[in-house]
């Protein structure tokens, strides 16, 4: 493109609030033939609020389900208290949710000691003296403890799109709760318009494969184009194996955890909401937030995206 289009192009971006990080990049993006989208804070809202609280109860039913000491059940109260208190150090918006939703319903939380955060999976804490874990199927089947009593419970939860985090007390599995955050009103738009102009759409998450397969439904995105239960070092790799064949992919995210991945696709996109490590990592910013400005993008890169005043 000539000098005066690459100013035409930057200024249209500026006007819509896309960022172009210079003329070669608003160049290639019109070039991009795969779009691939985080979910969490990108196709949805991520703003979490805590759903559900379950407690399973003793073991009766049959369920396979044991309960934390000879005689005590915990109820719904002690379960949340327990995962609140536990999550009290982490950053994450799921344990923050947690918490809020521990607070507004009036639970005193206790102060937990030997937190841990365990990456893509959750947290661990001993909170009065008690073990606590509250994450995903895998944090507690790497601790011994079996899930699968509990998959009918998940299975519910994550089937409505929210993301449901067991939790076990003393090595015995407890309840489990859940967090849902709402997909943005413009997101099924915005994948709709990416392939009626003949690109393939997918999404990558960390979160798990029910949770992303709803969220996907939501959305419009094919089930075979979900990529669930992603470790955050793992992002990149599954966008350079798209690319391996040549194909040109736009990843398109916002956190700390989509920054390799933003580097290593043909166009990083990331949100103007989003951590500061994911905007350095990225050639383009959408400061709006708003998931059909990649559609734009691609129009101002192609040229067809008139002025707006
Ligand atoms: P995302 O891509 O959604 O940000 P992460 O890679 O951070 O996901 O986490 C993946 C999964 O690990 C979450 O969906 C959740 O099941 C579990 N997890 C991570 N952090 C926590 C936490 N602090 N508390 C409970 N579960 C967690
Ligand atoms: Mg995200």
């Amino acid at each position: 493109a000539t000098p005066a289009a690459t100013m035409v192009g930057t200024a249209i971006g500026a006007k819509n609030g896309i960022v172009f990080k210079g003329g070669d990049i608003l160049e290639r993006v019109k070039d991009v033939e795969t779009v691939v989208f985080d979910k969490t804070g990108t196709l949805t809202k991520g703003e979490m609020t805590l759903t559900d609280v379950v407690a399973f109860g003793p073991a009766a039913d049959g369920s396979g389900v044991v309960t934390t000491g000879e005689d005590e059940t915990l109820d719904e109260t002690a379960v949340l208290r327990y995962a609140a208190s536990a999550e009290r150090n982490s950053e994450h918006p799921l344990a923050r949710a947690i918490v809020e939703g521990a607070e507004e319903r009036g639970i005193e939380l206790a102060d937990p000691e030997d937190f841990e955060n365990v990456p893509g999976h959750g947290v661990r804490a001993t909170v009065e003296g008690r073990t606590v874990l509250v994450g995903n199927r895998k944090l507690l089947s790497d601790e011994g403890i079996d899930p699968t009593p509990a998959e009918d419970a998940l299975a519910d939860l994550e089937d409505d799109g929210k993301t449901a985090m067991l939790v076990a007390v003393d090595g015995s599995l407890a309840g489990v709760v859940a967090d849902a955050d709402e997909v943005k009103e413009s997101a099924a738009d915005a994948v709709a318009a990416l392939r009626e102009r003949g690109a393939t759409v997918h999404m990558i998450t960390g979160d798990n494969e029910r949770t992303a397969r709803a969220v996907a439904r939501e959305v419009g995105i094919d089930p075979e184009h979900v990529s669930a239960s992603v470790l955050p070092e793992d992002k990149a790799d599954a966008v350079e194996s798209l690319q391996s064949d040549g194909t040109r992919v736009m990843m398109v995210g916002d956190g700390v955890n989509d920054a390799p991945a933003l580097a290593a696709a043909f166009v990083g996109t990331a949100l103007g909401s989003g951590t500061d490590v994911a905007i350095e990592a990225a050639d383009v910013t959408l400061m709006r937030d708003d998931p059909r400005d990649v559609v734009k993008a691609i129009r101002i890169s192609e040229g067809t995206l008139a002025k707006i005043k």
